[in-house]
């Protein structure tokens, strides 16, 4: 998540890091890239929740993954299956 201080749309330093996305039951709502989508069971799914870093004046919300290293990972395995 970047750091910077202060947020895009209206220019407040006012920012929020690492809010949590939950659902409504309470759990973190979690992105998923399977690294094997083809397959029947085993898909290699890279699993991360998401962060949200919030400016405190407007509003305005950017989401990030946690572990966004995982996603891509399983992501350019996909990649190089769906190639054959
Ligand atoms: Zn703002």
């Amino acid at each position: 998540m970047p750091q910077s201080s202060t947020c895009v749309k209206c220019g407040s330093a006012d920012i929020v890091l690492g809010a949590r996305v939950l659902e409504q039951l309470g759990h973190d709502i979690r992105l998923r890239v399977d690294a094997d989508p083809g397959a029947l069971l085993l898909k290699g799914p890279a699993l991360c929740p998401l962060e949200a870093r919030v400016c405190g004046q407007c509003g305005y919300t950017e989401f990030y993954a946690t572990d966004p290293a995982a996603l891509l990972a399983a992501w350019r395995r996909s990649q190089e299956s769906s190639k054959g």
